[in-house]
């Protein structure tokens, strides 16, 4: 079955093929000693002794690149691509505020909370992308050699999720499978951006977009109902996203997973209250990742009630006991929150949809002690205004809440 996608994917996007960044002043030069060289037969080798390896991380000239280069390029071309089409809609475009990459030796402390390896991931919370440099590299030259457009594809997919945060399309009505789909079918779109020569960074050679392809084919759920709250979508339904994506560009990727269209982003009108309760979400959800890494209640303690700060101040001093120190990651894609309810003027009253990932290290060796899976949160948070800023004066959990069940 996988032979026969990955076919009908050649015929639907023809002759493709593998990134490389073009020398700036010259034509693209062939590869030297494969095949794809004699097929694309235009122009000379700069580096004639160079081994070519087909859909490495090497440039069409035949000399061979770093992962940092070919992310370097990547990046700077996808914010070419988004940048020029939010400009055609008269969009204001908001690049990532960081874009940041990491080893399983050397994890960041993100907004979201502490890197995992094998990972690449975009943060809300934060407005960041953040990538194990690692894993990427083996998407090339690794076991999983899904070429040097795999690890396009992979930032292009983060990108997305960016994009659906300042495009509002990360509407949390919408099922998880939803939003990841519709972040594939960005990075087809800008796949078919590439393959249409309008790239100043990269030029395809035969096989890439079908490396971006099989890659997401390969990141497909196998046996997770297309309803779990962290479906990516099947192999088939990744494929055919990113096909979308390629063939018909972005429009139809908004169309295909939205109802509306996107509205246009909100410039500097005055925050209305959705925006104020979205934004203090955020950061008391950051400022608990922060208490529990930094061991210090002083990070949250101006945005709870002396209640909630006594609380987690408790689980802080039995984790203490215990010689253990919390690490969190929040996954901003998939949380979310799922209602808001005034009850007065002062109090509003917040149900979430929060996943969370925790580690936990032993104080003394810095040794991982356990780790829990993704875990769904449900929660009520009972938000207060009268001290004239808001403040969490309570928090509900819940083990399994029907407003988490769409
Ligand atoms: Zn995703």
């Amino acid at each position: 079955m996988k032979h026969l996608i990955i076919s009908g994917l050649l015929f639907v996007l023809t002759t493709v093929a593998c990134v490389g960044d073009l020398p700036s002043s010259q034509q693209p030069p062939a590869p030297k000693g494969t095949s794809l060289s004699q097929n694309s037969g235009s122009g000379g080798d700069q580096c004639p002794n160079e081994e070519e390896t087909i859909n490495g991380i090497f440039d069409a000239d035949g000399c061979p690149d770093t992962i940092e280069t070919l992310l370097d390029l990547t990046v700077k071309d996808i914010d070419t691509f988004w940048r020029t089409s939010f400009e055609a809609q008269h969009w204001t475009y908001r690049a990532p505020d960081v874009i940041q990459g990491y080893t399983p030796r050397q994890s960041i402390f993100t907004g979201c909370g502490r890197t995992i390896p094998n990972n690449a991931f975009y943060c809300f919370l934060d407005n960041g992308i953040y990538y194990d440099v690692n894993f990427l590299q083996r998407q090339v030259l690794g076991q999983e050699q899904h070429g040097d457009f795999g690890v396009v594809t992979v930032l292009a997919h983060e990108w997305g999720h960016q994009i659906q945060g300042q495009l509002g399309l990360n509407d949390h009505e919408a099922y998880s499978i939803n939003i990841e789909l519709q972040a594939d079918c960005f990075a087809g779109a800008y796949g078919q951006y590439v393959s249409e020569g309008k790239s100043a960074a990269f030029r395809l050679e035969e096989g890439d977009l079908d490396e971006g392809a099989t890659l997401l084919f390969n990141l497909g759920d196998v046996g997770v109902p297309w309803f779990d709250p962290e479906a990516h979508g099947s192999q088939e339904q990744r494929y055919k996203a990113f096909a979308l994506g390629l063939d018909k560009g972005l429009s139809a990727c908004y169309d295909g997973f939205q109802s509306d269209t996107p509205a246009a982003p909100q410039t500097n009108n005055e925050p209305d209250l959705q925006q104020q309760i979205t934004d203090f979400w955020i950061a008391t959800t950051q400022a608990e990742i922060k208490t529990y890494q930094q061991n210090d209640i002083s990070y949250i303690a101006e945005l709870v009630s002396p209640e909630v700060a006594t609380m987690i101040q408790e689980t802080l001093d039995s984790l203490n006991k215990q010689g253990i120190q919390q690490e969190s990651y929040f996954d901003s894609v998939n949380s979310y929150i799922a209602a808001m309810r005034q009850t007065d003027s002062e109090t509003i009253e917040l149900d979430t949809c929060e996943f969370w990932t925790a580690q936990y290290y032993s104080q003394q060796s810095g040794e991982l002690v356990q780790e829990e899976p993704s875990t769904l949160v449900p929660q009520t948070l009972t938000l207060d205004l009268s001290q004239a800023k808001w403040q969490v004066k309570n928090v509900e959990f819940y083990e399994d809440e029907a407003f988490c069940k769409k």
